[in-house]
């Protein structure tokens, strides 16, 4: 595979590494890597993805640039507010290294699409935000054989898991759901805006998973099937080498992509393709809710529905939609199981309109509200973000 002169130039440092030398970066620039999610995690590892001259670099992100991602999603800029980040990315990636192939994927990974994107590329990795797309990931490269880094990040630690579904150097086949067969309650699963993370800590992983990345592609035998941990706080390194989960269904058992439990992207319950949204809320948007708010105006008396806010108290701090609740999400899913009479000021046969910053938490929110048997339950469509650029 031949190199330009500029390219000769522009890795020279690679070439004067023995262990990588011409040879090494052909492989790199032979390669492909898809990037799910292009946040904290994708944000720099895109960038050293790019700058080391990797061939082929996919960014897969649905998401749109927020204020709150810039203390730590080093791609982008704050004139990119509102822009779709992988397609942010591109461009800000095609100046980095114009000498690479970049495709955005400005979409959500579903199991009907992912199966053909993937297939595209050699190697994958997560640093998704949620569970559904981590088992998603792993369920469709553990099927069409493809590496798999997954990192994760949590305030001032972090950790990555290597599976290399191509080549098992530990020789024993190991998987994510070996490691974690199912996702935790979602009551125990803390959301962006409340988790939080140290700016600094998902560069640190998103380094350490492009350096996995780049051992399995340039053949190191140092490369295994492992789960690294990182705390910053002490700091400290531990690594453990992954095994076969004897109740694994994909490494124990073989069962196919059909046959696997889904996560719903709202509630985290197992369910079947077929039943996926069954307990959905309505999406309204943020014209209907304008209508629908001047209509309760003129009806000060008999209201036709109630607006619940479920964003932290920070966020409403800064603002929020007049007249509306505010329980935070996880306060309401507990108001809700305890059937607590905290929610008295709530109606279970009037409407409920609920919202969030951009959709997330309120749709998790309609789903337990609808289960908890409210009769008429919407989620603002885009949240506050939608509802702050329009008014
Ligand atoms: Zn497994």
């Amino acid at each position: 595979m031949a190199f330009t002169q500029e390219e000769l130039q522009r890795y020279a440092r690679h070439f004067a590494v023995e262990r990588i030398g011409l040879s090494g970066q052909e492989k790199l620039k032979a390669s492909s890597v898809l990037l799910i999610g292009a946040g904290g995690i994708g944000s720099p590892a895109a960038f050293y993805l790019a700058a080391a001259g990797m061939g082929h670099l996919g960014i897969l992100d649905d998401d749109c640039v927020d204020l709150s991602n810039l203390q730590r999603q080093i791609l982008y800029k704050t004139s990119d507010l509102g822009k779709s980040k992988a397609d942010t990315a591109l461009s800000h990636l095609t100046l980095q290294n114009p000498h690479i192939k970049i495709s955005s994927h400005p979409i959500r990974l579903t199991p009907l699409n992912a199966h053909s994107i993937f297939k595209n590329y050699d190697l994958v990795i997560d640093g998704s935000d949620n569970y559904p797309t981590r088992y998603l990931t792993n369920d469709v490269c553990a099927e069409l054989k493809i590496p798999l880094i997954s990192a994760s990040i949590f305030q001032f630690s972090g950790q990555i898991a290597v599976f290399n579904f191509k080549n098992n150097l530990s020789n024993t086949q190991a998987c994510y759901r070996c490691l974690y067969p199912a996702p935790p309650p979602p009551e125990l699963i803390p959301n962006c805006a409340m988790a939080g993370v140290l700016g600094v800590v998902p560069g640190i992983l998103a380094t350490m998973a492009v350096s996995e990345a780049f051992k399995i592609i340039l053949n190191f035998p140092e490369s295994k099937s492992q789960l690294i941990l990182y705390d910053t706080l002490i700091p400290k390194l531990d690594t453990y080498l992954l095994e076969t989960n004897p109740d694994c269904p994909i490494c124990s058992h073989h069962q196919k992509f059909s046959e696997l439990n889904r996560f719903d992207q709202t509630s985290f319950k197992t369910c079947d393709l077929n039943n996926l949204n069954s307990h959905n809320p309505i999406p309204i948007t943020i014209e209907q809710l304008s209508q629908w708010l001047s209509k309760n105006k003129e009806n000060k008396e008999n209201k036709n529905f109630q607006l619940l806010d479920v964003r932290e108290n920070w966020e409403r701090d800064i603002s929020y939609i007049k007249p509306s609740i505010h329980i935070p999400l996880n306060n309401f899913l507990e108001f809700l199981t305890a059937e607590s009479s905290q929610l008295s000021a709530l109606d279970k046969n009037q409407p409920l309109v609920i919202y969030c910053k951009s959709g997330g938490r309120s749709q998790r929110a309609g789903v337990s509200s609808i289960q908890a048997g409210f009769t008429q339950v919407y989620n603002l469509t885009g949240g506050m973000i939608a509802w702050e650029n329009q008014n």
